[in-house]
């Protein structure tokens, strides 16, 4: 008879706790469990078991987490590199296949990709990682060593500044991996020229889960005067320039991001057309609002206005101050082009306060296109954290 791996220590549910995790939600949290058996090691596999012992889940266990489990796999299989090697060559498939002519995306979605906590961001032959979950930190070199064979990049970063981290008892830590190169990048996406600094931009460096909006805001740009609020380095104003508006004028608090955004102009020849101004978005709408400005087109991408429930009230107050002051500089015919990153806020609350600020400002909304994140963050179903991004492109007319 063949040798038996040891088997791993369980973590039994309470009774009737199973049915989320079935239905494809890949956590399991920590008040939801009845008792631990074989004394697991924080990072280390576990399998779940319901009430009655049936085998439901295997995943990575960190007990200092309020997610306890997060799930790996759901059968009976090894969970060793040559696994981590087969989901990373599986995400990149299919990125490959959704998006066959870019050079910039998301190579893995963490638990959408089936690899808890791990994003990984392509920006042409540099790799960005992040390892978001104890399980899968401890398992960096794995990763690393599975990049190589199935993306073999030029230089590996990590950016492991994740506020997030923090939960899992994970402490900050960034720098190169592998490779030498230099952080300050210059990419493409779109058809225009982007600098990406992988070291010190935010996130990884830009924010790739907009790709698809950025292009599609060219729809509605013809000879427009566009505002673009909450800018970062620039992408919805230089895509709308690209388009063919007039000239934008780009808002964020960040002098840093404004610096890219300049930079991101210049390479594109389109400096004259944009103008980049420092400062909270609020202030200078309300400004705004007081000068009688007008634009036709306006996007607003502010930050995750709630980062938590408890934080929901006051983000829906935040979006509507920022919807109501866009609706007011938009002439008849306009274009308001609104997102929420907040996963808190669904898309059922977001258009709730986007139609309340319409209606203070006196206006009427058509929606135009109701959009999500890129395709290269995937929705995965049963796991509705997994949907956060708002993107919506509404119609404006003066009631
Ligand atoms: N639209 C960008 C991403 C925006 S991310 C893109 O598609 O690439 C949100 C941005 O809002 C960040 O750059 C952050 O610096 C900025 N920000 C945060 N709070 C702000 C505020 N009160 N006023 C203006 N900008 C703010």
């Amino acid at each position: 008879m063949s040798k038996q791996p040891k088997a791993n220590p369980r973590i039994i549910l309470q009774a009737n706790r199973e049915a989320r995790l079935l239905a494809g939600h890949p956590w399991v949290f920590g008040n939801e469990i009845e008792r631990s058996e074989g004394r697991p090691e924080p990072g280390a596999l576990v399998d779940v078991v319901d009430g009655r012992g049936r085998f439901l889940v295997r995943g990575f266990y960190n007990p200092q987490s309020q997610i306890v489990v997060r799930v790996v796999t759901r059968r009976n299989e090894p969970v060793d590199a040559a696994l981590i090697e087969r989901r990373i060559a599986r995400a990149w498939a299919y990125r490959k296949r959704l998006m066959p002519d870019v050079t910039c995306c998301r190579v893995v979605f963490a638990e959408a990709d089936a690899l808890p906590g791990l994003i990984v961001d392509k920006f042409g032959d540099i790799l960005v990682v992040q390892t978001l979950s104890l399980g899968m930190d401890m398992r960096l070199a794995d990763v690393v060593k599975a990049l190589h064979a199935v993306i073999d990049p030029v230089g590996i970063y990590e950016r492991n500044d994740a506020p997030v981290r923090a939960l899992e008892g994970l402490p900050p830590r960034t720098g190169p991996l592998w490779g030498e190169f230099d952080p300050h990048l210059v990419v493409e996406e779109n058809g225009l020229r982007l600098a990406v600094d992988v070291a010190a931009g935010q996130k990884t460096g830009h924010y790739l889960d907009q790709q698809a909006n950025h292009r599609a805001i060219r729809a509605y740009s013809q000879g427009a005067r566009v505002f673009d609020g909450f800018c970062y380095a620039g992408a919805f104003a230089l895509n709308a320039l690209a388009g063919g508006a007039k000239n934008a004028l780009g808002v964020d608090s960040s002098e840093d991001v404004l610096a890219l955004a300049a930079e991101n102009a210049a390479l594109n020849r389109m400096a004259e057309a944009v103008t980049w101004e420092a400062g909270n978005a609020f202030d200078i709408l309300k400004r705004l609002n007081a000068e009688r400005a007008q634009f036709d087109l306006v996007i607003l991408d502010p930050p995750p206005f709630a980062k938590n429930r408890a934080a929901v009230q006051g983000a829906l107050r935040g979006y509507k101050e920022i919807n109501l002051r866009a609706l007011r500089m938009i002439p008849d015919g306009g274009v308001l082009v609104t997102c929420s990153c907040s996963y808190h806020v669904g898309p059922e609350a977001f258009q709730a306060v986007v139609a309340d600020a319409a209606l203070d400002a006196g206006r009427r909304l058509r929606l135009i296109e109701e959009r999500a994140q890129n395709v290269d963050h995937p929705i995965l179903s049963g796991y509705p954290e997994s949907r956060y991004l708002k993107c919506l492109i509404y119609d404006v007319s003066q009631s």
